[in-house]
Formats: structure tokens, C-alpha cells, sequence
């Protein structure tokens, strides 16, 4: 058995293997450490493997689901193994001989089909990576709804592609990859990754002679292609797996935001992300839109404004919209009941759905429809034009095949309306009689046995049966219509002829209904089967409609306006607002002060100050968000937005240490901050918080000023640069593009009011002690403090300061500056009077300084 279990675990090495024994299923060896841990499961030891005790731990089959849901919530693959013959067939073979076994099933973390394993409002996509030297393929496919999307891209960017499809599942050619990968990504045979299999095997799966009509798919995202095909053949083991037509998504057409932006704006993940807040969709369908359209901004301003025109249509006829959304909200999840229906895992509630999207779909057709004559954007036409087919034969097919309220599990009677199929009918209403013919029956033996309590029961050892109390058995016993079958304590049960002959034609009928509501459900799959691209669109469509009236919906109910997209370098917001922060204060009943930015000709550059807790952070933040949402197409919480196109935007704001991967606060703040100045162009946007924090103040001062100019001088994008360094104020003088803001705050009878209101010019401090006494630091440190500060305040930057410090006995003995050594170059120059010096002898002196600089001995 173990090399049965051996051979089967080569089949699938990155999976855990659950292995079918009677109403388990097993783990061993290194499987079983994993699960056990995984699980707070009992890892025990039988028997002996290679000479060690063989390490195992096991699930009971009826429950093996929720087990399997944590394992690959876990992010673990997993293989089950089911005995595919009888014991008893074994044994016939020989004494010795095992089951035979095999893996009927692969599941992944990105091969999820399972409702229950599938969060509704997200799409669950499996990413193929095929990292070329000079560009790198990346195909990503969701088989619980079919999308399948293809991309080549730039190696330098992959990382920050794959953090916008924030895959479930990864996986890549085995060997060096010239771009770095993930850790959790799997690798798989490189000879998977070829683009001319993979073009073939595209272009037989969808039937076409070439994939130019889905679009233009390079060399790259073919070969990641045929990776992710190998990894669903193996995954699927022959069952069939839902994909839709390839499309193309082209890096180019989208706003660049990496990784560590995406996290630091807390777009899509969390309670308080902003997904979270404006998520106003009726359908799961609708949320995943909404999420991947605010993961993924446009740079497209016709695109955008499609968008935009169909969310101000909706705005703009609150009834409409309220319509228009009721009748979304009862369209079930179509793409996710054909995923289902495709993998021959639907359920009857899968076909309910399908039926039910129908009808809503016309019934939204015909509302919009109407709508759409008068005056509705260009947008809705080409929306409900090609999308918006409804296969209207299916629809009626399904509305006189299904019935009403349909059974929880496959194979189970109930699922075909009656009037649909007469032999079904008439076989139902055979078991119907029978029934009563049962109780018919039960009437007469009660007659003529005169014992009232007779009754005919059934169950599944006995089938039909007549069942007495034991004090009225003789008497049956004693009649030859009667056999017995089976004395039980208080009972004893028989047969008769009658019985059986009608127990037969009860089974024969039932068996023939459910085979023939068998047939007919496995023809209704086919047949939506063969709609799957329609349907897919629809789903889509669907969709898209959702999410434009639910933004619409919350750009109404808080007062968002349009924005206006341009293609120059416009950034004017009026009283912008963060959504989020908003929210979370109107839960305590505070106000959100509203704050304009503009960051336009003389003012691109923001250099802003301001306290602790003043609100710095925030505006960074809303205007970041206000980009996303405007790019996204979605309306924005501001009174007016002007925004020209920005093609990438970072942000970093606040601190993130990254130490699992062996990197510092600074050292993390420092890449960052390298990403961004190579990656940022005249036409992006960055919100920079507190650049330089993470080090030695002077260190950070200096690196922050350098840093400013260079954004200045040589990116010249728009830029809002916070920070608590005054002394950067001076370069406001320098640098003509910079302007100085600061968040206002007050000192009111001796304590520090926040205005949370952004003005002009350069605050007059920090306000840190003012902070740390708010949030309860003791009199003795702030006391303390604030001697300090006044001496480091009393010298000017630079060298007077660190010679205050100095004064500080508590800072003495650490800074003293080391006794110089008597040097050459140093008496030279101190013996040197420049105002004195001729050019002529300049020159000459610099001869000399050099030639004095080679002699002296290195430091
Ligand atoms: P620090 O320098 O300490 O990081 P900060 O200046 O970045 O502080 P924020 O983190 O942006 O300050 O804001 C602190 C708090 O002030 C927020 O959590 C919020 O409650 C409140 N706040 C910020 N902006 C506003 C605003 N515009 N209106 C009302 N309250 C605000």
C-alpha cells in the first residue's frame, strides 16, 4: 500500500495527498506533520517506513470539506485519492492485494470552484508567470467565472503587476528566472511555458484559426499561457474547466501603482479599505468589478469618461437608478454558476440561477431600453448593444424545464417542473398512486386482520413491509398471506404478495423519474453550455451595470461630483475630502474639514508641514485616492476635481517595516524611495510622507532635501512632499515649482488646538511635546524635553546644533567631536587666505592641495 500511496504522492509532489481508506482519508509522512499542524489535528505513527515509525494523521470523510477548506485557506494544495474498485473486488484478486486508488481531484488555492471556498465579492485568479530576459508573460484566469486575461510587460514591472492581480495562486517555470518571484510561487516543468503549444491549444479550445480576434497576444503571455493550461489539465484530471475568450490587458493603458503604494493606501483589503466604504454593489458580481476597476485606473480619458457618463446618467435619474437596482439584486451569480455548471459541479440551484438572470436581464433590458431612447449616454448603447445578448430560447427553455424550488443536491428528485415532460409526469404520478395505493393497502390489512395499529413502513434493509406488535404476531403467523421477514423486540415485521408487486412498480417508477430528470439536467447544462461566451458577456455587462449605479448610488448620497480628466498636468481639487476618515468620523458625529490642493504651475511641488496629528497624512492620502477613483472612472468626494492623466502614482505614506524579509524600516523606506525615483515621469503623482524619518536626523534632512530638488529639477512631477523638517522651508527660495503649505493649528489657553485646515506657508514648529502631552506622555519628560529642544532651537542648523547638543552633559560624552590630527592638508588650508589669491595662484594652490592629498595617508 505505501508504494501504491508513494506513486500516487509522485503524481502530484506539491500537494498534500489525501489518501482514501474506508471513512478516512489519510496523510502520511511529511503530509501529516504538515495537516496535523495546519489543522491542531493528532499526528500518530503506524508501522514502519524505511525502518522509522511512518508518521499519519487522518480526516473522516464526511467531514473531509471543511478540512480540505482550511488546508488551502492555508494556502496548500490538495490531491484526493479515492478508492476506484470494491474491497471485495481486491480480495478476489488475492489476500494481499490493495485497493486500487487514484486522484480524482486537485484543489488549489487558485482552482477553486466551491462556493464555500470562494469569497463572493472577489475574483480568485490563478497567475502564470513566464519570466523572459526581455519581457515577461503573465496569463491569469478565474474558473469559478471563466475570465482569462493575457499580458506581456516590462520584467522591471512584474512585481507591481502582480500586486494588482493580487493572485490566490502562482505559478512559474522551474529554474532562475532573471525577475524575482514571489516565495509561495509553484513551480512547474519549464516545457509547460512553450507559446506554440499553447497558441494551438488556445485556438482549438475556442475553435478559432488564429486568437487575433480576441486580440494581440505576444510571445511572452503565450508561453505563461500554456503554464497555467498544464497547471488546470493537471489540477482538473479530465474534468472540464470553464475559460472564456482570452482578453488582452495592455500595462500601458493602466495608471502604474506598485505594491508598496497599493498597501499603503489600503485600496481593496480590510475593513476600512476604500473598497470597503464606497462598496455599494447589490451583486458579488458588481463588487468584484468594482475591485478590480479601483486595483486597476485607466489612463485612457475616452474610457474614463464612458465610465464616468454612465455613472452621472445614473446619477442624474434617482429613480431610474433605484429601479435598476432593485431588479440587480435578485440577478444570482451567474459567472459563478457556470464556473460551476462547467466543472460538472453545478447544483440545481446553479440552474435556478442562470433562469433567473434571464429574466431579470429582460426585464432590465426593457427598463433601460426605454431609458436609452431618451437621452442616455453613448455608453449605455454600446453597453447593452454587444454585451447585452440574451439567448431567449434558453430563457424560455429553462422557464418551463426547471421547477420553482429545486433540491439542495445533484441526483435528487424534484429538480424538472411538472408539464415539462409527460413520461416524467406520468411516472411521478405512478409513485403518487402507488403511494396511496400503499395506503390503500394498509386500509385493507387492517380489515381484514382486524388489528388497527397494521401499518406498511419502509426502510432500506427491508424496503416495503407490514409491522405488527409483537402481542398480534401469531395471528399473521398463522395467515399464509403473510411471510415473515423479521422479529424485533416489541415487533415483528412481514411481506405479502401484494405488497411486494407494489413495491416493485413504486421503485421501478421512482428510478425511471430520476434517471429521466437525470437526462433532462445533464441535456439543460449542455445546452447552457454552449451560450457560455454570451452568458459570460452578460455576466459581465451585469456587472458593469451594477457597479456604475452603486457608485453613482454613493456619489449622491455624499455629495461627489464628476471629475474632469485633461491631458496635461492639471491636479485642482476643491475641498477634497478622504473617504474613509470621513466616515470614520461621522460615526462619532465629527466634522471632516474639506481641503483643496492644487499642485499646478508654481505650485506643483507642496512642501507641507505642519503638527503631529494634523491631518498631513490624510491629505496625502485623499488626493491619492481621488487620483484612483477619478482614473477608475467613479465620481469623487470633492466639490471639483481637475485631473490631468497620471500615469503612475506612488505613495508612501506611513512607516512599514519589512523584516521577514530581512530588511529595516529605513532600508525599506530607502528602496521605496529609489523605486520612485527612477519609475516617476513629468506625468506622475507622489505623495511623499516624512522622507528620511527612519535615520539620523541630519542624515534624513540631507537626504530629504536632496531628494525634493531632484523631483524638483529633473522629474518635474506633481508632488506632495510632508514633512516635520523647517529647514527644508529655505528651499522655497531655490526651487521655483515649490510652494510652502502647512496644516493649521492654534495654541489656545495653553493647550494645542488641530484645524485639520491646510493654508499657506511653513510651520513655526512641530508641536511634538504639544502631541506627546495630548496623548499623556507625564510632566517630568515633557519638562525635560522642552529644555532640550530650547538649546537644540537656541543654536542655528547644522554645526551650531550638534554643538548644542554637546553643551547637554546628557549627550556629552556620545558626540564629542574626535581630536582632528595634525594634517597636512588642513594646515594648508587654514594658512590660506582665499580673498588674497589671484586666479593664477588659486589654480596653483589646487595643484599643490592635491599633490598634498596624495602624500597624506588615507583616514
Ligand atoms: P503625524 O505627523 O503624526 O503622522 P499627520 O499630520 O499625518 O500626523 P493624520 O494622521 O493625517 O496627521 O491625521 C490625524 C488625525 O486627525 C486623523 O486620524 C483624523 O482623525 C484627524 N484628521 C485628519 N485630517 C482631518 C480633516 N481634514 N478633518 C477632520 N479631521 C481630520
Amino acid at each position: 500500500m505505501m508504494q501504491q500511496y508513494l506513486a500516487l504522492k509522485g503524481e502530484v509532489a506539491d500537494a498534500l495527498l489525501l489518501f482514501r481508506m474506508g471513512d478516512f482519508y489519510e496523510l502520511f509522512l511529511e503530509d501529516a506533520a504538515i495537516a496535523a499542524a495546519a489543522l491542531d489535528i493528532a499526528l500518530t505513527h503506524r508501522g514502519q517506513h524505511l525502518g522509522e515509525p511512518l508518521p499519519m494523521c487522518g480526516v473522516p470523510v464526511h467531514a473531509h470539506e471543511a478540512y480540505v477548506a482550511r488546508l488551502v485557506k492555508a494556502g496548500h494544495a490538495v490531491a484526493i485519492a479515492e478508492q476506484t474498485e470494491d474491497p471485495a473486488a481486491a480480495r478476489k484478486r488475492g489476500a494481499k492485494a490493495v485497493v486500487r486508488r487514484a486522484i480524482v481531484r486537485v484543489i488549489t488555492p487558485g482552482t477553486l470552484t466551491e462556493d464555500r471556498l470562494l469569497d463572493g465579492r472577489r475574483a480568485n485568479w490563478l497567475l502564470a508567470v513566464f519570466p523572459g530576459p526581455g519581457a515577461a508573460g503573465l496569463a491569469w484566469a478565474d474558473i469559478s467565472t471563466g475570465a482569462f486575461l493575457m499580458a506581456t510587460v516590462d520584467p522591471a514591472t512584474l512585481a507591481d503587476e502582480i500586486a494588482r492581480i493580487a493572485p490566490a495562486e502562482i505559478i512559474a517555470p522551474e529554474g532562475d528566472s532573471p525577475a524575482p518571484l514571489p516565495a509561495a510561487t509553484v513551480r512547474l516543468p519549464r516545457r509547460l511555458f512553450d507559446s506554440d503549444s499553447a497558441n494551438r491549444a488556445l485556438q482549438q479550445r475556442f475553435r478559432v484559426g488564429t486568437l487575433d480576434g480576441f486580440g494581440t497576444f505576444q510571445r511572452p503571455a503565450l508561453a505563461a499561457a500554456g503554464g497555467l493550461l498544464g497547471r488546470l489539465d493537471e489540477t482538473a484530471r479530465g474534468e472540464p474547466v470553464l475559460l472564456l475568450p482570452p482578453q488582452t490587458a495592455a500595462a500601458a493603458d493602466r495608471m502604474e501603482i506598485d505594491g508598496a503604494t497599493r498597501r499603503s493606501l489600503e485600496l481593496i483589503d480590510g475593513k476600512s479599505s476604500l473598497l470597503a466604504t464606497i462598496d455599494r454593489c447589490v451583486t458579488a458580481a458588481g463588487s468584484r468589478r468594482l475591485a478590480a476597476d479601483l486595483g486597476s485606473p485607466l489612463r485612457d480619458i475616452t474610457a474614463i469618461n464612458a465610465r464616468l457618463d454612465l455613472v452621472q446618467w445614473f446619477t442624474s435619474d434617482s429613480r431610474l437608478c433605484d429601479s435598476a437596482r432593485s431588479l440587480l439584486a435578485a440577478t444570482p451569480d451567474l459567472g459563478r454558476a457556470l464556473g460551476r455548471i462547467a466543472a460538472r459541479r453545478g447544483l440545481p440551484r446553479d440552474l435556478l440561477a442562470v433562469r433567473q438572470v434571464l429574466n431579470q436581464a429582460a426585464a432590465l433590458q426593457a427598463l433601460l431600453g426605454d431609458a436609452a431612447a431618451s437621452g442616455a449616454p453613448e455608453a449605455l448603447q454600446h453597453l447593452l448593444g454587444s454585451g447585452f445578448r440574451i439567448p431567449e430560447s434558453l430563457g424560455d427553455l429553462l422557464n418551463r424545464a426547471l421547477a420553482d424550488e429545486v433540491p439542495a443536491m445533484r441526483n435528487v428528485a424534484g429538480v424538472i417542473a411538472s408539464g415539462f415532460d409527460p413520461r416524467l409526469d406520468e411516472l411521478r404520478a405512478l409513485q403518487h398512486d402507488s403511494r396511496s395505493a400503499i395506503l390503500a393497502l394498509e386500509a385493507q390489512l387492517r380489515a381484514v386482520t382486524a388489528i388497527a395499529t397494521l401499518r406498511i413502513r419502509h426502510n432500506n434493509v427491508l424496503g416495503y413491509h407490514v409491522e405488527v406488535a409483537s402481542r398480534h404476531a401469531d395471528a399473521l403467523m398463522a395467515d399464509p398471506q403473510f411471510q415473515h421477514r423479521q422479529t424485533l423486540g416489541s415487533a415483528m415485521r412481514f411481506d405479502t404478495a401484494a405488497l411486494r408487486d407494489l413495491a416493485t412498480r413504486i421503485l421501478t417508477a421512482e428510478s425511471h423519474a430520476l434517471a429521466a430528470e437525470a437526462a433532462h439536467v445533464e441535456e439543460l447544462e449542455a445546452t447552457i453550455l454552449e451560450s457560455t461566451a454570451i452568458l459570460g458577456q452578460l455576466a459581465d455587462t451585469l456587472a458593469a451595470l451594477d457597479r456604475h449605479a452603486a457608485l453613482a448610488c454613493h456619489a449622491a448620497r455624499h455629495g461627489w461630483v464628476r471629475p474632469r480628466l485633461t491631458s496635461g498636468r492639471d491636479f485642482h481639487i476643491v475641498a477634497g475630502r478622504h473617504p474613509v476618515v470621513e466616515e470614520a468620523l461621522a460615526r462619532s458625529g465629527d466634522p471632516f474639514v474639506p481641503n483643496d490642493c492644487r499642485l499646478e504651475g508654481s505650485g506643483r511641488l507642496w512642501l507641507l508641514s505642519g503638527p503631529n496629528m494634523g491631518g498631513k497624512s490624510t491629505l496625502l492620502r485623499q488626493n491619492a485616492l481621488i487620483a484612483i477613483l477619478a482614473q477608475a472612472g467613479s465620481f469623487v468626494p470633492a466639490a471639483e476635481a481637475t485631473i490631468g492623466i497620471i500615469d503612475r502614482l506612488y505613495s508612501r505614506v506611513g512607516a512599514a517595516d519589512n523584516l521577514a524579509e530581512g530588511r529595516s524600516t529605513f532600508m525599506v523606506e530607502m528602496t521605496e524611495t529609489a523605486a520612485i525615483l527612477n519609475g516617476a515621469t513629468g506625468q506622475s503623482l507622489l505623495l511623499l510622507d516624512e522622507v528620511g524619518r527612519g535615520t539620523a536626523t541630519w542624515d534624513g534632512l540631507a537626504l530629504a532635501w536632496a531628494i525634493l530638488e531632484d523631483i524638483h529639477d529633473r522629474i518635474g512631477a506633481r508632488c506632495l512632499f510632508a514633512t516635520h523638517y523647517h529647514e527644508l522651508a529655505a528651499l522655497d527660495e531655490r526651487l521655483d515649482a515649490l510652494s510652502l503649505h502647512t496644516m493649521k493649528a492654534r495654541q489656545w489657553q495653553g493647550s494645542l488646538v488641530l484645524l485639520h485646515e491646510v493654508g499657506e506657508g511653513a510651520a513655526p514648529g512641530s508641536f511634538g511635546l504639544d502631541v506627546a502631552r495630548l496623548a499623556g506622555v507625564g510632566d517630568p519628560v515633557l519638562n525635560r524635553a522642552a529644555g532640550i529642544l530650547h538649546r537644540l532651537e537656541s543654536g542655528d542648523a547644522g554645526g551650531r546644533a550638534r554643538a548644542a547638543l554637546a553643551d547637554l552633559p546628557l549627550f556629552a560624552a556620545a558626540t564629542a567631536p574626535p581630536a582632528p590630527a595634525a594634517d597636512p592638508l588642513r594646515q594648508r588650508l587654514a594658512a590660506t587666505h582665499p580673498d588674497l589669491l589671484s586666479p593664477r595662484e588659486a589654480l596653483d594652490l589646487v595643484y599643490e592641495l592635491k599633490a598634498l592629498a596624495a602624500d597624506a595617508p588615507s583616514a
